[in-house]
C-alpha cells in the first residue's frame, strides 16, 4: 500500500487547459487539486479563461490564502496559432494572402483553398492591448501560453471522416485530431510574437508559462535579446563582500531599478520541459535576470519519453525550481489523478519523503506565481 497522498498540503497545477472542455469547468470546486493555472492559447479561449477566472479566482493577493484561490488565469498566444497574428506596421496594409505568404513555409500562395481555411490575421498590436487589459483586470494573472515550436505543422481541412468523429464538447480552434498540412510557421515570425509577449509580461511584472519544442537554442536566443543590458552582475566572493560593505550607498539605485518596468518577465516556467540537461545550465545562469522554473507533467514527461533523460533533468535542477502540472484539456478527477502521479514520480526521483516533497512543490508554485 502506498502512503496516502497529502492533498491537504495544497497541490497546484502549474499549467493546464480546462477551458478546452467547458463542460468540465463546473467540476473545479469539487476537485482535490487546490489551484489550476489555466492557459489561454488562441482567439477561441481568451474569453473562456477570463469567464472561468471571474467565476472562481481570487481577485487580490490577500485572497490567495483561502479556498478562493482555485484558479490563476493566464493570457497569451500559443506558437501553434502564431500565424494568425500579423506583425506589420498599420501603414503597411497587407492582403490576407500576402500575410500568410510572409509567415508560412512553404509559401501557400498557389493554395487558395488552404488560405481560405485560415482566419483574417489579427494585428500584434491589437493582441497586446487586449492582453494588457486582461492582465490589468486580473492582478494575479500570468502571461501564457507562449513560446516556440519547431516541429508543429498547421492542420489541414477537415475531412468528412474527421468531422463525423469530431467531439462537440471541445472548444474549437485546436487541432482536434485533424491531419496536418505541410505548412509551418517561420521561426522568425514565432520569435517576433513570443518576444512581444515577453516584453508585455515584463511591463506588467508577470511571470510567463513557456512552451518550447525542439527550439531550446532559439528560445535561449530570444531570452538573451530581452535580457540584454539587464544581466545580473555575477561577482566573485571577494567583490561580493566589498559590495556588501557599500550596500547602503547602493540602496537608492536599487530602489530606482524596481520602479521602472523591465522588458522581460521576472519569472519563467518551462512547461513540460522536454529538453536535456545542457539548456538548463544556460537557463539557470546566474547572470539571467529572470528566475527560470521547470515544470513536469505525466502526459508529456512520463509517458514514453526516455526515463533516463527525465531522471537526469529532474535530478540536475535546484529543488526550489521544480513545478508540476497536468497540461490536461479538462478539469475533474482525471486531472487530480495526473497531479498525484507526477508529484509521486518527482518525489521518488528526487528521493524526497512524500509530504516534504509535496510541500516543496507547493512552495515553489507560490513563489513562481506570486513572486
Ligand atoms: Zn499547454
Amino acid at each position: 500500500m502506498s502512503e496516502p497522498f497529502p492533498w491537504e498540503l495544497g497541490v497546484h497545477d502549474a499549467h493546464c487547459h480546462p477551458t478546452d472542455t467547458m463542460a468540465s469547468v463546473s467540476d473545479i470546486p469539487h476537485m482535490k487539486t487546490t489551484t489550476l493555472t489555466i492557459m489561454a492559447t488562441r482567439g477561441d479561449d481568451q474569453d473562456l479563461v477570463q469567464q472561468t477566472a471571474e467565476s472562481y479566482s481570487a481577485q487580490s493577493k490577500a485572497d490567495c490564502t483561502d479556498r478562493k484561490d482555485r484558479i490563476v488565469p493566464c493570457f497569451g498566444w500559443h506558437p501553434w496559432f502564431s500565424h494568425q497574428i500579423s506583425n506589420t506596421a498599420p501603414s503597411d496594409l497587407q492582403t490576407k494572402k500576402d500575410h500568410y505568404d510572409n509567415v508560412l513555409a512553404p509559401s501557400p500562395v498557389e493554395d487558395q483553398a488552404f488560405i481560405d481555411l485560415l482566419p483574417d490575421p489579427k494585428p500584434l498590436s491589437e493582441l497586446l492591448s487586449e492582453t494588457r487589459a486582461r492582465l490589468q483586470k486580473f492582478p494575479t494573472a500570468l502571461v501564457g501560453e507562449i513560446g516556440l515550436d519547431r516541429s508543429f505543422r498547421i492542420p489541414g481541412p477537415w475531412t468528412e471522416e474527421e468531422l463525423e468523429k469530431r467531439n462537440d464538447q471541445v472548444t474549437p480552434g485546436s487541432r482536434e485530431g485533424r491531419r496536418l498540412s505541410h505548412y509551418r510557421v517561420k521561426p522568425e515570425h514565432q520569435r517576433a510574437v513570443l518576444k512581444a509577449q515577453l516584453q508585455l509580461a515584463g511591463e506588467m511584472n508577470r511571470a510567463v508559462s513557456l512552451h518550447s519544442v525542439q527550439a531550446h537554442g532559439a528560445l535561449v536566443d530570444v531570452l538573451k535579446e530581452v535580457w540584454a543590458g539587464h544581466e545580473r552582475v555575477v561577482l566573485s566572493r571577494r567583490k561580493r563582500d566589498k559590495q556588501r560593505d557599500a550596500e547602503c550607498a547602493d540602496f537608492e539605485d536599487e530602489e530606482d531599478a524596481t520602479t521602472t518596468p523591465n522588458p522581460f518577465p521576472p519569472r519563467i516556467c518551462m512547461h513540460s520541459y522536454s529538453g536535456s540537461v545542457d539548456p538548463i545550465r544556460q537557463l539557470m545562469h546566474k547572470s539571467n535576470p529572470s528566475d527560470v522554473y521547470f515544470s513536469f507533467s505525466s502526459l508529456i514527461n512520463f509517458n514514453g519519453a526516455p526515463a533516463r533523460k527525465i531522471a537526469d533533468v529532474v535530478k540536475a535542477l535546484p529543488e526550489d525550481r521544480i513545478l508540476i502540472e497536468s497540461d490536461l484539456h479538462k478539469a475533474g478527477e482525471e486531472l487530480d489523478a495526473l497531479m498525484e502521479d507526477v508529484a509521486r514520480r518527482i518525489c521518488e526521483l528526487r528521493g524526497w519523503e512524500l509530504r516534504h516533497g509535496v510541500q516543496l512543490l507547493a512552495d515553489n508554485w507560490r513563489r513562481f506565481v506570486y513572486g
